[in-house]
């Protein structure tokens, strides 16, 4: 979600060391990305700068559903046909979002988007689609009929019109993936941050840990919490930019796979994970799974945490996170 998380930069031009950070915006994916690139010289930072985006832009090509020649457009229109054989990674993609949707019971589905035709969030959407016109909608859905063979390396969508669509995590998947890139390239530190769905790694010019100010989504220009993030990977999925509001309730992005309606109740939910695309899977998951059940699943993962702000501006956190949590529309 888009400006929720500032990056704070301690100290930009250090004494200590000679690196500096250099930074770059653009738009990938549809979405605002910035790239930030820990260096000696700008002409060295501005090339890897480069490599991350060209990185990003590939990533884009495979799992886009717009793009007609992409893998994913292939598994899509060969719904009810046949396996299609596709790369390494989309397979491993692919299986990573089903290791998922089991976690949290189909909260996450990457087959959520064939129900994409009666929510919209452009502001086109007048009216409350009927009962009717929601069940059916679910009927093309469920991730149960995504059925992956690893020694083929194929992807099989069962039912015919079913689709797949990697909304809700390849953003972090693409952070994730330039990360490793430049990692591999010796890059000492930066951060890719997908409109909020960033990946860090190494430190400040100063020896200091990257922090993450984590807004206020009731007063943007506040922030309310500070953390450091080492190392990992911070995603924040939010309700306040794309959402239709019907009778005075507000209906978030984020539908649910099992039901067809759309999530309600949580304005934010930030998760920190060792990887963007885990965290940016369960940051949207949170939102279906609602706050007792998100809260629940992710402390009981390992090295992941999250921060829950619902509609009344009540703050909750997992279970290692000590952070103030009065009401955010009161203070
Ligand atoms: P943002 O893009 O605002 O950061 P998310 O990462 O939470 O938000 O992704 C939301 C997008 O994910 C939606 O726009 C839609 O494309 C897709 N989506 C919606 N509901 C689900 C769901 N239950 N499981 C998987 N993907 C979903
Ligand atoms: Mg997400």
């Amino acid at each position: 979600m888009r400006f929720l998380l500032l990056i704070i930069l301690s100290g930009l031009f250090s004494s200590v060391s000679a690196q500096k950070v250099y930074h770059r915006k653009l738009k990938l994916m549809g979405s605002r990305f910035d790239i930030y690139v820990e260096h000696k010289d700008s002409i060295s930072a501005n090339k890897y700068i480069d490599t991350a985006i060209f990185e990003i832009s590939r990533i884009e090509k495979i799992i886009s559903s717009w793009d007609e020649n992409s893998e994913t457009s292939k598994i899509n229109r060969n719904a009810g046909v046949k396996p299609v054989k596709v790369s390494k990674e989309l397979f491993g993609l692919i299986e990573r979002a089903l290791i998922i949707s089991k976690l949290t019971d189909g909260a996450f589905d990457i087959s959520y988007a064939s129900m994409d035709k009666i929510w919209k969030f452009d502001g086109s959407m007048k009216k409350f689609p009927s009962k009717e016109e929601i069940s059916k909608s679910v009927e093309k859905v469920g991730y149960q009929n995504i059925i992956i063979d690893k020694a083929k390396q194929t992807v099989f969508l069962k039912k015919k019109g079913m689709k797949i669509g990697f909304g809700a995590i390849g953003k972090g998947f693409a952070a994730d993936k330039a990360k490793a890139l430049l990692i591999s390239k010796n890059v000492p530190a930066g951060i890719i941050n997908a409109s909020g769905d960033m990946n860090t790694w190494g430190k400040q010019p100063d020896g200091k840990d990257w922090n993450v100010a984590i807004t206020n989504p009731f007063n943007k220009n506040k922030a309310f919490a500070l953390l450091p993030i080492t190392n990992g990977a911070v995603v924040t999925s939010g309700n306040y930019e794309k959402y239709v509001i019907f009778d005075g309730k507000r209906y978030t992005h984020i539908i649910d796979p099992r039901t067809g309606y759309p999530a309600s109740g949580i304005i934010s939910a930030t998760v920190f994970a060792k990887s963007a695309e885990l965290a940016d899977a369960l940051a949207t998951s949170i939102f279906v799974m609602g706050i007792e059940v998100g809260l629940n699943r992710i402390n009981q993962l390992p090295n992941v945490e999250c921060i829950i702000i619902d509609d009344e501006g009540n703050v909750y956190t997992s279970k290692n996170i000590q952070i103030k949590t009065e009401n955010l529309k009161k203070s």
